[in-house]
């Protein structure tokens, strides 16, 4: 299965991110930025590269050079990975503080730092003292222990090395969940001729198909997905975790801007009152006080907002609390979201945090301790709360008393937040005791999906994949596996062909090209000039391919009675018919009369005979065969 992964870059302007990203994927992305703004760009694209083992990786430079941490905000969240950049001859500078303190803030799952520029740098004792500093400034964050590469876009040097901690790095994170409520971040937003609307981002907890319809939130607009593309690549589906362009129909490029959420209907709602928890770093200069204005960042969107602190009088830096934000306009967040507050003018982050509650029924009397209760118990989260967690971590669901072992709930506190889960449809019986929660199902029919998309890529001409092959490629065991596949029949994520031995996408079917189709006419044709005595299914294979000639088979063009010889199926069933005709009216055939009848050679009748014997519709007497139990009836 090919998981895709999404990297951001970040580090000090003018400390050769651009540089780097164009030298490891060979696309430069201010380009890609002046392109779009003349909106000629049929390349829909974003940065990428291909690690070692063929999987491609996004990679987000949000380019441009006015306020670069705010670009920057707009594209880092939902990344895998940073790739952080420090320039080896400058080392540490304030943004490169900034951006740490950021990713750390995003609570972004670590990543690699490029020491870039060290063509520029002689002295091996320089380099270790940057390196040294930039472990230091790293120590505690997000990017403790990070690798530290030095590499040159100039010279090349050390861009292997820098890919291959990439790919170690990105090797150890899981797949991004799929909880079927796929929202997509918009960071641009452009027209491209001959398509209409284009919007890109990052998205994240479920897939998106073409077809698919869309609401744009805050604000509700309707659109349907015309098309996906994700590096480059058009899709029919796009997966959590990638980077992705969608094409939208029913809406106008003057509709929308960046900030905004494509999201399914019904699941996301703008808000402009959200509560958090709140980190004040420890350099932001000053407490900060209630009624304060700053910039929020959150997703893709920025948006003026008021801080209420709640409980205290202020905030001094390096403490933490709780907020209530008025945002000055709706935002679509949800709870779990990142974000990040800056001071306006001049420009400076001060910290960042959680969202709590996303849409809190009105504003906060800012001293009431029940209020802050509440927002420690919702932080915390509530009992279905916790059960859902336990369920979205689990690979293969879990019953009810794994799940009690799990939150440390008595097996009928565990049932009964496992009620509310199922009443609310965030939880899903699958075979008689396992439970997965709407992530954790999301993820395995995700997987499924994903080993399906690949293999009908592979095999177009295949109805489906062998079920047990499809098995021990998802690693579940074989009693969870069926319960799994009858529940995933049942709500129409796959579908089963053969009588349940291939499973396959619902939407996938055979599609010849115009040359498929020519071969297959030609083969055909072969078989209507010499009906009793056709190629044999060597000759066949050899004119068409295997995967043809299994497919015609499959799909019922041709009949193989032995493995070596096969007739048109039409051919066949008037052949079966003709040999009941005759034991009708003669009670008994031989291999020389049957040969008369048809006027071929002994090897087709005698294959024919044998096959007719062992599904039963003749029996064999000596040298003669006469009507076999299923034959007497039809
Ligand atoms: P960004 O602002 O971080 O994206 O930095 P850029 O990629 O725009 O690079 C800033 C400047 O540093 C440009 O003039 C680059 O040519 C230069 N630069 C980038 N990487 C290297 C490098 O490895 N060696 C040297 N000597 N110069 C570099």
């Amino acid at each position: 299965m090919s998981t895709t992964y999404v990297i951001g870059t970040a580090g000090h302007v003018d400390h050769g991110k651009s540089t780097l990203v164009e030298r490891l994927t060979g696309i430069d992305p201010d380009r890609l930025a002046e392109e779009k703004e003349r909106e000629m760009t049929i390349d829909l694209g974003f940065a990428w590269l291909t690690l070692p083992g063929g999987q491609p990786v996004g990679i987000v430079d949000v380019p441009g050079h006015r306020d670069f941490i705010e670009n920057m905000l707009a594209g880092v969240g939902g990344i895998d990975a940073a790739l952080f950049v420090v320039a080896a001859d400058e080392g540490v500078m304030p943004q490169t503080r900034e951006h740490l303190a950021i990713l750390d803030l995003l609570a972004v799952q670590g990543g690699v730092v490029a020491l870039t520029k060290v063509d520029l740098v002689e002295d091996d004792e320089w380099l270790e003292l940057v390196i040294a500093e930039v472990e230091e400034v790293m120590a505690g964050t997000v990017l403790g222990g990070a690798p530290i590469v030095p590499v040159s876009a100039r010279t090349g040097e050390g861009l292997e090395a820098l890919v291959a901690a990439l790919d170690e790095a990105l090797g150890q994170r899981p797949p991004r969940p799929d909880l079927g409520r796929p929202r997509l971040p918009i960071d641009r937003v452009f027209s491209m001729s001959g398509f209409g609307t284009v919007v890109t981002g990052t998205l994240v907890d479920g897939s998106i198909a073409v077809g698919d319809q869309v609401e744009i939130q805050p604000g509700g607009l309707k659109a349907r997905v015309r098309g996906v593309q994700s590096h480059k690549t058009t899709l029919e589906v796009a997966w959590p975790g990638s980077r992705v362009a969608l094409n939208l129909a029913g809406v106008d490029v003057a509709d929308l801007k960046r900030g905004e959420v494509v999201a399914a209907p019904g699941t996301l709602a703008g808000s402009t009152l959200i509560d958090v928890h709140f980190r004040h770093l420890p350099d932001a200069g000053r407490p900060l006080k209630h009624n304060a204005e700053v910039k929020c960042f959150v997703g893709a969107a920025e948006v003026v907002a008021h801080v209420r602190l709640l409980g205290v009088q202020q905030l001094a830096p390096g403490e933490s609390g709780w907020l209530q934000l008025r945002l000055s306009q709706p935002v679509a967040l949800d709870k779990g979201d990142r974000f990040i507050l800056r001071y306006p003018s001049p420009g400076q982050t001060i910290g960042g945090g959680e969202v709590v509650d996303a849409h809190p029924p009105h504003r906060w009397r800012r001293f009431k301790p029940d209020i802050i209760e509440r927002l420690e118990t919702l932080a915390a989260g509530t009992p279905d709360e916790l059960v859902e967690q336990a369920l979205d971590a689990s690979v293969a669901g879990l019953s009810v008393a794994e799940l009690a072992g799990q939150t440390s709930m008595s097996q009928d506190e565990a049932a009964q937040a496992l009620d509310v889960l199922l009443d609310e449809g965030r939880a899903l019986l699958v075979g008689d005791d396992r439970v997965f929660s709407r992530g954790a199902w999301g993820r395995v029919t995700t997987a499924m999906r994903q080993v399906l998309t690949t293999y009908h890529a592979d095999y177009p001409l295949r109805a489906g994949m062998p079920r047990e092959e499809l098995r021990s490629r998802i690693r579940l065991d074989a009693r969870v596996f069926t319960a799994v596949v009858d529940t995933a029949v049942r709500l129409g994520d796959v579908a089963i062909e053969g009588g349940g031995s291939w499973l396959r996408l619902p939407e996938h079917e055979i599609v010849l090209t115009g040359a498929q189709q020519a071969q297959a006419d030609a083969l055909l044709g072969t078989f209507a000039a010499n009906p009793t005595a056709p190629p044999s299914l060597k000759e066949a294979a050899a004119q068409v391919g295997d995967e043809m000639l299994q497919m015609l088979l499959t799909r019922g063009d041709l009949t193989a009675v032995s493995n070596d010889v096969v007739f048109e199926s039409g051919v066949y069933r008037e052949m079966v018919e003709v040999v009941r005709a005759h034991l009708a009216e003669h009670g008994s055939i031989t291999v020389a009369q049957a040969r008369d009848v048809f006027g071929t050679s002994r090897k087709y009748v005698l294959a024919l005979l044998e096959h007719l014997d062992q599904i039963g519709i003749t029996k064999r007497v000596g040298d003669e065969r006469v009507l076999g139990r299923a034959g007497q009836d039809g």
